[in-house]
């Protein structure tokens, strides 16, 4: 597969193993051109879910997407590429999980926000800002009252 940092055709894996849950392959890859080291993750095919959004319209799940939600949440923070990839696998996997042709948005999104929690905390308040409803504000302030308490 291509280089991710410098696009080049050849890339050679230098270490595979299972996960610790055993359903996925983690490979480390060297660049032979620029010699940068990366991570894929390779598991079996199983069905996403669909997504239902608020408006009811259903959408195929986009990995991009989710993706890009979690690198903008996790932007400036102290948390790996590696750990970002594992906790979107997580997410995914949870989702095929359920077994279910369709979830809601909702769902995915108390997903994503399970994962940051325990990532990164600040990530966390940031996601949760973006994402959730008006009507889960309070429900909201409760769960940043009990990370204080925590603390
Ligand atoms: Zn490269």
């Amino acid at each position: 597969m291509r280089c991710p940092f410098c696009t080049a055709e050849e890339t050679k894996v230098v270490d595979s193993r299972l996960t610790a849950d055993g359903y996925q392959i983690r490979r480390r890859r060297e660049c032979l051109q620029c010699k940068e080291r990366f991570t894929t993750f390779e598991t079996a095919e199983l069905l996403v879910p669909h997504i239902i959004k608020n408006n009811g319209n259903r959408e195929p799940f986009n990995i991009q997407k989710l993706r890009l939600g979690l690198t903008h949440a996790l932007e400036k923070r102290p948390v790996s590429a590696d750990d970002l990839e594992k906790a979107i696998n997580d997410i995914v996997l949870q989702l095929q999980a359920t077994g279910e042709r369709e979830v809601s948005s909702k769902y995915v999104g108390n997903l994503v926000l399970d994962a940051l929690k325990s990532l990164d905390k600040v990530a966390y308040i940031r996601f949760a800002s973006i994402y959730l409803s008006f009507d889960d504000i309070a429900e909201f302030t409760n769960e940043i009252e009990k990370l204080r308490l925590e603390k």
